[in-house]
């Protein structure tokens, strides 16, 4: 006999976990979450978990700032007081060099401020005051957000796993889905290892494997995914954990650092990343010319790093649209069938927020943000939502 829900929702990553748990809150609805692997073990699980509102598209910094008011106030929001997502409220200094990339941050200052965000224009001593480690000597503009910071990837996602779990979500692991299940324009449930599940409202919450489910049922989709490259570093005294966190404009691969744990630096790029076929297939080897052109820049930034030591390196996997933004979309000709995918590179944030605004949606409530923009229409009706920034996940 196979197993009964109001909702499926296939992955246990940031985005599943917290639309599990707003469907349940929301609509009271019986959900199981279907994960092939462990809980949060895709790309979830190697994000830097920075949570900023600078965005150019403004309904991503509505988004944010929703969810920056959930890590602000996890534990009564999940109703769980050993929740925990890990966020330290550290500040986001966002730097621009003279020229092009200068005046679009101060117009996205302008815009961020007209959505409610705390957004302003900083000069060298005020950025200094904040962060004196910096040299700032070929940056020209600055701009400064006091309520953001980063977090923790596998802590947010298992304390909305574990909320989820107490309003009655079943989580099955280590159970893959093998095919989402339809009949007569309407999805019936999914196919998993274990046998069918049954369920009028399915979720695919897969990321960069979602070509593997919407494949089978002639969902085109435009995804592209790529390999992503995270080390961290350590330099003389240990990193304090609360300097914000740093994006910097000035460089080609668009680098953000933040602090992390073991007093340590960990920094990323923002930029396309190599394409790759599966995440499985990705080459986790980090070439010594990367550490060493990383760390030169970083080294530009604070001199104190100049002579840094790597501690440790990742490599993750982006799931990329042609805008850099995800696709959530009741799917066309499958009732029921609610894609997201997408998210390339910047779904941490978005995640606590988008949760519920997605649950609103699929409930038939009102939406707090429209999702319609970022329907999978968009690409070829030419309504891209591409960032000014262009190619980059600061979309
Ligand atoms: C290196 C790196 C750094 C990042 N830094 C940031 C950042 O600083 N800030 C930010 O906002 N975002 C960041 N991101 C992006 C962010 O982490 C992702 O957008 C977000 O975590 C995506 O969550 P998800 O739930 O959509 O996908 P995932 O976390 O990938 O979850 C998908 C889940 O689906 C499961 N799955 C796949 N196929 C199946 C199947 N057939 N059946 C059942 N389960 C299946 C997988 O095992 C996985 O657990 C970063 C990403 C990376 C890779």
């Amino acid at each position: 006999m196979a197993e009964t829900y109001d909702a499926v929702v296939i992955g246990s990553g940031v985005v599943g976990a917290s639309t599990a748990f707003h469907l349940a809150r929301l609509g009271g609805l019986k959900v199981c979450i279907v994960e092939r692997g462990q809980i949060c073990s895709g790309g979830t699980a190697k994000s830097c978990a920075i949570v900023r509102s600078h965005y150019s598209v403004p309904s991503n910094t509505a988004l944010t700032l929703k969810s920056i008011e959930i890590f602000r106030n996890f534990a009564d929001y999940l109703e769980d007081r050993e929740a925990e997502s890990g966020f330290v409220n550290s500040g986001y200094l966002i730097l621009a060099p003279e020229g092009d990339m200068a005046d679009k941050l101060r117009d996205n200052l302008d815009m961020q401020a007209g959505v409610g965000a705390e957004t302003f224009p900083v000069d060298r001593q005020d950025a200094l005051q904040h962060h004196p480690l910096l040299n700032l000597d070929d940056i020209v503009t600055i701009g400064y957000e006091p309520n953001s910071g980063y977090a923790d990837p596998y802590l947010t996602t298992a304390s909305f796993l574990k909320a989820a779990r107490a309003k009655g979500v079943t989580v099955k692991t280590d159970c893959p889905v093998a095919a989402i299940t339809h009949a007569n324009g309407k999805v019936t449930g999914v196919q998993t290892a274990e046998g069918a599940i049954e369920a009028g409202i399915v979720v695919s919450a897969v990321g960069p494997w979602t070509r593997a489910l919407t494949d089978p049922l002639g969902i085109d989709i435009p995804l592209e995914v790529s390999r992503h490259i995270v080390l961290t570093l350590r330099a003389g005294e240990p990193y304090r954990p609360d300097l914000p966190v740093i994006k910097d404009l000035a460089t080609e691969n668009k680098m953000y650092f933040r602090p992390a744990s073991g007093g340590v630096v960990l920094v990323g790029t923002g930029d396309h990343g190599d394409p790759v076929d599966m995440p499985e297939r990705m080459d986790e080897n980090v070439a010594d010319d990367f550490v060493l052109h990383q760390g030169g820049q970083v080294g530009h930034r604070m001199a104190s790093f100049d002579n840094a030591t790597l501690t440790d390196s990742w490599v993750g996997a982006y799931d990329i649209t042609p805008d850099w933004n995800p696709v959530l979309e009741p799917a066309d000709g499958f009732d029921g069938l609610h894609l997201t995918f997408g998210f390339s590179g910047h779904g941490f944030k978005l995640a606590p927020a988008l949760g519920r605004v997605l649950a609103q949606s699929i409930l038939g409530q009102s939406e707090e943000v429209a999702l319609a923009p970022y329907g999978l229409g968009r690409f070829a009706a030419g309504a891209l939502l591409t960032g000014s920034y262009g190619i980059g996940s600061i979309s």
